[in-house]
């Protein structure tokens, strides 16, 4: 039977990447997506310009609305309740049921609330919703307790000291990041929260307290935060709710092949919801990034159509805060690499370059501080997998196009 109405349940980046992906591989039948939030957007900027007020609710949009009537997209502010693959349709949560010959559901993340008597007092940033709550409360003066130093949390620390506000981070792990960027570059991006006016307490909360607006985050320590507001960063929980109430296998995440295909052929899943089975059947390590969420789009849209998918190279992030520009190719996770080593690219005595090498010399990461070319030569070497010169990869005078050739 041909395929004609398939329908996307998400509008964030995944989603959004699948639709676009679907007409540019030719599907001409019916296309819907699901969009609770109304026009999709992107998140990355609501830890950074957007709560910064630098770029507004349509500079963040993915594509100008009348994208969607030029590509024959229809786009549905409502949120599905249920799927029902056996009767070929989707429920909304107004009752209505949408047909489709196939689904993708690309329902994204919800935050990890802070699960100590007050924790649901804590502001979490997930949406734009969440960002305008968040600006509001991140007025001059206005004291902000960050629980989580993380990605995230760094960031909307970061933000909250360029807005006025004053900010302490609270998280158990110093620095954090490490198998993310390694432990040189974790260091220096840590040291910058004191230099830029972030508090640091080591410890975790136990309980939070409200005092008529008066908030005090008590830590594990005996010490306690006073603030006026609380923002939780401490990691998301993948959003199985409907593919579980369906039937379909989860672990934390929609368990998915290559190609998102889940445990039901007419299903298919992409994004922060999903987890990848490989073939031999473990289970990899659920990707939170904004990539890995587009190209798992990307590759579901193939799967929808019976195609192959693409085969992509490493994973990478970036991230932006007190001024600098992170990102990170592959992995820095030195657990992943038991004989293998760090290279360190120091700049003025300042670490600007992380490189994780393999026993046998291949390249398996790379993380950077405002060092963009570099990520882009390591990209190409991991992805080559070649044997770069760890002397070249330290010296900071060697340039970063000439390692990959
Ligand atoms: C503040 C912030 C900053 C970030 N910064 C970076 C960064 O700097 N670099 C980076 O690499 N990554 C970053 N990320 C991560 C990146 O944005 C995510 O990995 C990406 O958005 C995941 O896309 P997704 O489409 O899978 O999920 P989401 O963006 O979460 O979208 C899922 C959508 O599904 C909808 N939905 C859920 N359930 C239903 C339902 N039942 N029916 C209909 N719709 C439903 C939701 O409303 C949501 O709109 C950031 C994330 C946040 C929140």
């Amino acid at each position: 039977m041909p395929l004609r109405r398939i329908l996307v349940v998400g509008g964030g980046v995944a989603g959004f990447s699948a639709v676009r992906e679907l007409r540019e591989r030719g599907y001409d039948g019916e296309l819907t997506l699901l969009s609770p939030e109304g026009l999709p957007y992107d998140r990355p900027p609501l830890s950074k310009g957007y709560l910064l007020g630098t770029e507004d609710a349509q500079k963040i949009r993915l594509v100008p609305e009348a994208w969607y009537a030029e590509h024959g997209v229809g786009l549905v502010p409502e949120r599905a309740s249920a799927l029902r693959p056996s009767e070929g349709a989707v429920e909304l949560s107004g009752g209505r049921l949408v047909p489709a010959d196939r689904v993708l559901l690309a329902t994204g993340s919800t935050p990890r609330r802070l699960g100590v008597a007050g924790g649901d007092t804590a502001l979490t940033l997930r949406t734009r919703a969440d960002a305008d709550a968040l600006r509001t409360a991140l007025a001059p003066g206005a004291r902000v307790a960050v629980v989580g130093a993380g990605l995230i949390g760094s960031e909307v620390a970061s933000a909250a000291v360029v807005l006025g506000a004053e900010a302490t981070l609270i998280d158990p792990v110093v620095p954090p990041l490490v198998p993310a960027v390694g432990r040189a570059l974790a260091e220096r991006l840590q040291g910058m929260h004191a230099e830029r006016g972030v508090r640091t307490s080591v410890s975790v909360p136990v309980e939070i307290t409200d005092d008529g607006g008066r908030r005090l985050v008590r830590l594990a320590d005996g010490s306690a935060v006073e603030a006026d507001v609380v923002v939780a960063g401490i990691g998301v929980v993948p959003e199985t709710s409907l593919a579980e109430k369906s039937g379909l296998a989860a672990d934390d995440g929609i368990l998915v092949d290559a190609a998102g295909t889940t445990s039901n052929p007419a299903v298919f899943a992409a994004g922060d919801a999903t987890r990848l089975r490989r073939p031999d059947g473990t289970l990899a390590r659920r990707s939170e990034h904004w990539e890995a969420a587009v190209r798992s789009g990307q590759a579901a849209a193939a799967g929808l159509l019976g195609e192959a998918p693409p085969t992509f190279g490493a994973p990478w992030f970036w991230s932006d805060r007190h001024g600098v520009h992170v990102e990170a190719v592959g992995t820095l996770d030195e657990r992943q690499a038991p004989d293998g080593r760090t290279v360190v690219r120091f700049v003025d005595g300042v670490p600007q370059a992380a490189f994780l090498l393999a026993a046998d010399g291949r390249l398996l990461g790379c993380a950077v501080v405002d060092l963009p070319l570099m990520v882009r030569a390591a990209r190409r070497i991991i992805d080559r997998g070649l044997v770069p010169d760890p002397a070249a990869l330290s010296d900071p005078s060697a340039d970063p196009r000439k390692l990959a050739r």
